[in-house]
Formats: C-alpha cells, sequence, structure tokens
C-alpha cells in the first residue's frame, strides 16, 4: 500500500436515474445552487451524469435519447458550474442496465446459457404493470463489442466532442457476470473458433469482448481528452479480476456498508488497489441503506467515520447521492458530507502521501471468505498487513497463506529464497498443496480432505487466550500426518458425520475421545501449518476462540511487528504509514462500533476510548511525538529501539505523528 494518492479525495457520486414519466426535469436546477451544494460539502470532484439507467440523456443528443421533460444542457451547466468553482466533474454514463434500450432493442439483451435474459434484483419478466417492482431490477444488456457496445461507442464519441474539457469518464454496470450467450456472443464465439456450449470458451470470449470494449471507449476519450480520466465501474475494481484492472486510470471501490457487508470490506481492497500505482477511492453513500434511495440518510457522525476509515488505508473519498428530479440539490445531504470532508481534508496530511511500513504479509487467495477472514482477524488486533505483490516477501517478517493458494514454480522459489533468509510462513487448509503434496517443508505428508462434517481441536499446552477443552470447527481440518514437526494441537473427530443414517441430538456429532489425533497447529523451523482455515470459519461463525487460535498460532513464529497497541478492543483499527520525505510516522487510530438494526449495520453510538498504549519499534533518532490535529505533544519513553507513549482519548478518529 503506497498512500500516495494522486486523485482527488473529496468526491461526490451524484446520480440521476430519472423516469421519463416525471414532468419538470432539472426545473429548479441552478447554478448558484448547485455550487452552493459543491462549496457545503467541501467537494473536490462531482461526478455529473450524462445518460442514466432509465436510457434517459440529460443534454442534447443525436445518438441517445434526451429525457423528454428536459429542455436544456443539464449535464454542461452542472460541469460548467462545478469548473467555475474549481471543482473536477467527470461525467458519468450508464452501461449494463438501460432500460429503454433493453425494451426497444430485446436483441441487445445479455441471454445466459440456458436461453433467458439476464436480470437483476427480482426482476420479474412476468409482471403486470401494476406489479410492485423490487431494488435493482433491470435487464442486462450485452457490452461485448455488438451493436450496443457501438451505441456506447458513438455517446461517448457525442459527450468527448460536445464538451471542451472532459475531466473523465465513468461507466456504470459493466462486469457483473462472465459469460454472455445472445446470439451476436454465440456467433462471435463460432467465428474465433470458440464452442459456445464450453463454459471456459464463454468465459473466454466475454474478457476477450470486454475488454476490447473499455480499450475502445479509451481509444475515443483519449482521442479528444488525452488526460481525463477513465473508470468502468461494477467490476473495474474488483481484486479478483485482474484482466480489467489496465483499463482503468484509477479505481473507484464502490462499497454500501451499512447494507453491502458491513466495514471490514474496505481496508482489504484498499490494501490491493494501493498497491497498483493508480489513484484510488472508496465509493460509499450518503444513503441509510444503498443508491437511489430518496430521503435514506446515515448520520454525519458514521459518515465523518467512513471517510476517515478510507483515509486510514490511503485512499480518497466518494460518497454517492441521487439529485431530485427537478435538479435541486439537497442541502442537508451536502451538510453532513461537508462536516465529513472538512474533518477528511483536515487528516488528509497524515493519511496520504507515505509508505506503509507493515511487517506481515498476506498471499491474497481466490478464496475471498478466506482472505477477509485472515484481514478481519488481523484488524481486530490492529496488527497493519499489506499484500504481497509481484512474490515481494522480503519486505515482511511473516507471510500468510490462506486456503487455496498454490505457487507457480517461479513464486516458490521466491518462497524458498524467503524462508532460506528467515522469512516466517503461516499456511492453512489445503494452501501450498499441489498434485496432493506440500510445496514447501512443513514436516508433514499431506493426506487429504476432511473426512467428517466437523471435528474438534485438542490443545495440551496450556495458553490464556485459548480453550483447554475440544474446541468444535465447523469448517473440519485437512488431513496430515507427522514427519518432523512440532505439534502445537490436534485434532480428534466425531463418532461419525451427522446424517439421516447417523446423528446424534441436534447438531454436531460429539468427538470420540478413542481416536487418535492428527495434526491441527504445527510447526517446522518458521513455518506454521494449520489444518483449518480458521479464519474462514471466523468469518462465517464469528468464534472468538477461533480467532484466538489463529493469533496464538500466529504468534509461535511471528516477531511481534514493529508496532504494538493495547486498548484499542477489537473494533478499532490502527494503521502507520512512513512519510520519509517528511521525516515522520503517522499513526491513524480510528474506533466505532456498528451494530446491526434491522436490515442494516449502523453506526449510532461513537464512544470515546482513553489512554492506548502504542510502543513503535524504529532505529529513528525520535524527536517529537504529538497529535497531528491539535499538535499537542505527547510524553514519550525511547528504550531498546522502543518509542512508548500512550494517546490519552481518540474520539472517533485521531493521528498521532512521531517525527524523527
Ligand atoms: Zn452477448
Amino acid at each position: 500500500m503506497n498512500c500516495n494518492n494522486k486523485f482527488p479525495t473529496r468526491q461526490t457520486h451524484l446520480d440521476f436515474h430519472t423516469s421519463p414519466d416525471i414532468k419538470g426535469i432539472g426545473s429548479k436546477f441552478s447554478k448558484q445552487n448547485f455550487q452552493a451544494a459543491l462549496k457545503a460539502g467541501n467537494l473536490d470532484s462531482i461526478t455529473v451524469f450524462a445518460k442514466c439507467h432509465h436510457s434517459m440523456c440529460y443534454y442534447p443528443t443525436k445518438v441517445g435519447t434526451m429525457h423528454p421533460s428536459l429542455d436544456f444542457d443539464l449535464t454542461g451547466a452542472m460541469v460548467d458550474a462545478a469548473h467555475e468553482i474549481g471543482v473536477r466533474a467527470p461525467i458519468y454514463i450508464t452501461a449494463g442496465w438501460s432500460d429503454m434500450d433493453a425494451v426497444n432493442h430485446p436483441e441487445w439483451r445479455a441471454v445466459s446459457k440456458d436461453g433467458k435474459f439476464v436480470t437483476t434484483g427480482t426482476y420479474d419478466p412476468t409482471a403486470a404493470p401494476n406489479h410492485a417492482k423490487g431494488d435493482c431490477a433491470w435487464h442486462m444488456l450485452c457490452l461485448n463489442d455488438g451493436e450496443y457496445a457501438e451505441h456506447i461507442y458513438a455517446l461517448t464519441e457525442e459527450i468527448c466532442k460536445r464538451y471542451s474539457v472532459v475531466d473523465g469518464l465513468f461507466y456504470d454496470i459493466c462486469v457483473i457476470g462472465n459469460a454472455c450467450y445472445c446470439e451476436t456472443c454465440k456467433k462471435g464465439m463460432r467465428e474465433m473458433g470458440l464452442d459456445p456450449e464450453n463454459d471456459s470458451d464463454a468465459q473466454k470470449y466475454f474478457i476477450i469482448k470486454r475488454q476490447l470494449f473499455m480499450k475502445k471507449c479509451n481509444d475515443i476519450m483519449k482521442k479528444y481528452h488525452p488526460n481525463a480520466t477513465i473508470f468502468f465501474n461494477s467490476g473495474g475494481a474488483d481484486q479478483y479480476r485482474p484482466q480489467y484492472h489496465d483499463y482503468q486510470s484509477h479505481f473507484e471501490m464502490e462499497d454500501l456498508p451499512t447494507a453491502w457487508g458491513g466495514y471490514d470490506k474496505l481496508p482489504l481492497r484498499a490494501k490491493f488497489f494501493g498497491n497498483k500505482g493508480k489513484g484510488y477511492i472508496g465509493m460509499t453513500g450518503k444513503f441509510h441503506l444503498a443508491w437511489g434511495e430518496f430521503g435514506g440518510f446515515k448520520s454525519k457522525d458514521a459518515l465523518k467515520f467512513e471517510v476517515a476509515s478510507m483515509a486510514l488505508y490511503g485512499a480518497g473519498a466518494s460518497v454517492g447521492d441521487h439529485m431530485h428530479p427537478d435538479g435541486e440539490m439537497e442541502m442537508q445531504t451536502y451538510e453532513n458530507i461537508g462536516y465529513a470532508y472538512k474533518y477528511l481534508e483536515s487528516i488528509a496530511p497524515f493519511c496520504y502521501g507515505g509508505e506503509s511500513v507493515a511487517d506481515i504479509g498476506l498471499y491474497l487467495s481466490s478464496d475471498r471468505e478466506a482472505n477477509e477472514g485472515v484481514s478481519n482477524i488481523l484488524l481486530e488486533n490492529q496488527i497493519d498487513y499489506d499484500l504481497v505483490m509481484d512474490d515481494n516477501f522480503e519486505r515482511f517478517d511473516t507471510v500468510i497463506f490462506p486456503d487455496r493458494v498454490v505457487l507457480s514454480d517461479e513464486s516458490l522459489s521466491a518462497l524458498n529464497a524467503y524462508i532460506d533468509k528467515g522469512g516466517k510462513v503461516v499456511l492453512m487448509a489445503d494452501a501450498l498443496v499441489k498434485n496432493g503434496e506440500f510445496q514447501i517443508d512443513t514436516g508433514l505428508k499431506y493426506i487429504g480432505k476432511p473426512e467428517f462434517d466437523c471435528d474438534y481441536i485438542v490443545s495440551d499446552k496450556k495458553h490464556n487466550d485459548i480453550l483447554n477443552a475440544p474446541m468444535l470447527c465447523n469448517i473440519p481440518g485437512h488431513r496430515t500426518e507427522n514427519i518432523d514437526a512440532e505439534i502445537y494441537s490436534e485434532i480428534i473427530t466425531p463418532y461419525f458425520s451427522r446424517t439421516y443414517g447417523h446423528f446424534c441430538g441436534h447438531k454436531n456429532t460429539p468427538f470420540d475421545k478413542s481416536v487418535k489425533g492428527f495434526p491441527a497447529i504445527s510447526k517446522k523451523g518458521n513455518v506454521v501449518y494449520m489444518a483449518h482455515s480458521l479464519p474462514k470459519q471466523y468469518r462465517e461463525y464469528g468464534s472468538l476462540f477461533h480467532k484466538k487460535y489463529f493469533v496464538y498460532a500466529l504468534n509461535t513464529v511471528y516477531s511481534g511487528g514493529y508496532l504494538k497497541v493495547e486498548g484499542l478492543g477489537s473494533q478499532g483499527r490502527c494503521t502507520m504509514i512512513c512519510q520519509s520525505d517528511k521525516s515522520r510516522y503517522c499513526i491513524n487510530m480510528i474506533y466505532a462500533s456498528p451494530v446491526k438494526r434491522g436490515c442494516a449495520e449502523i453506526i449510532e453510538d461513537i464512544m470515546p476510548i482513553y489512554n492506548i498504549k502504542v510502543s513503535l519499534k524504529t532505529d529513528k533518532n525520535i524527536k517529537k511525538v504529538y497529535l497531528g490535529l491539535t499538535g499537542e505533544e505527547l510524553e514519550y519513553k525511547y528504550d531498546n529501539g522502543m518509542v512508548m507513549f500512550t494517546v490519552p482519548e481518540l474520539n472517533c478518529h485521531t493521528s498521532v505523528v512521531v517525527e524523527y
């Protein structure tokens, strides 16, 4: 994570998906109101719309259809108003969802393998006009370089020619799904020698054509506006779809934590995109739940927490809004955003423009849950980590391999070189298992997948944090045999898996005390193996003891790190960057406790935390430790390579600067 974020950091993404049935579009738009909102929001960028999910365009167009109740160039008016006060205004174009286009051109729709039109949300093709419609229920259109894609190219060219300054283009709904079986795609596959009946061929075709779509949009835009930014949302900032990353000028990490899975998704993404050498921003909404929610708000303190959380991981911020059809900006929204963005602006010097010095590396697996499980456990223990990129193991004290990671020969030789130099490795489940054998020396022989539907970990080592009783593992451990590893704990199995034929009581079958155990946690040299995917299990079931067991195993090799924080609790988050050009470290801490209320995960109480003890390992000559925002100096001790100080109070967020 380099945190050298060159992209504007205080953006609003202004949606405007407006039914053609509504009259008076933009009738209350005024430059004064628009500019007042941007100023109140303390914005440096606002994404404005040219074409919405209803297929309506908001400027005079020959390519598309201008909204029937709009009689002026609203897109241009917003761009000009923003530019006049020094705010960037990239332009939004819908791609995958475009309702009128889908109705007028069924042949433009994406089709699934079973021949049905692809839809999203709870779209019901049999519904009568008066039936209630669910959220986000749209037809998907095919962007695979066919007629509809040509339409978007033409629209792109029209917009690029129309406006003398285009700061950037934002294409929405670009990569949902992995294959399309519309007639054009099937014909295209055959022409390319690919078989539409073969799933991997269909997927291959999809990727080739989606890349081509992105390339052509890039080419058109750059012909007219070589320095403009471009981003393809809904897939463009997915760390698991690297094939599309080259086509993005920067990354907008869309995430609505209240409704889309909570507050812990951003850090992993930010750590990934922070390593790509381009700008990256977190993208949330002003809404209580999700996009397009008129009248839905989250509190301004929750918004402040969200944007400060983004900054903690070096990401800029974008807060989504949805303008009323009459074009008037809702000032309450911009007061809330302004409250959050004033704070973001004040802490920016301590969050951006530095290098992560985290000494634990996470090697990204294709198993998302396993990655997120590791990330959550580390975050909850304030163990700052970074992702291992390009097999650069050397900068880390310890590298963690979640389930499913299999290394290429080249990566394996880099890892073995790292281990030979004293590098430490923690692996779990079937990580680094290829053709039924471990790729590195774990001191164990890999036998195979779990035999039962659950199992139990038994430890004979006394440790304060872990159970001294058999601990249920809902996701059972992989089977190994010890050769020459030190065994820290063992697995015992149940009498049988729970089936209709054999079951015991309400839930999991009890453990059979007579069976011989096999390795659960073991160590050979600097290599620790965990038979279970404890992080994945923790992410799914949330048992405190799975988390503690993982940390216990990690600490058998991890040397304790450069930064230790005590007193932040499991909901506290802490990161540190080194700003070598300013000869200082910046430590950022944040605390809030999101809670599930109804269908949402919300933040209501932000309670202060007192007396957080920090120790930092450094060989630098420390000159001063102070709170970034107030300049208040903190007393510190320097002893044996450790700087130690206490942060008296944390209220939502604080930045501490350690100058050397
Ligand atoms: Zn298609």
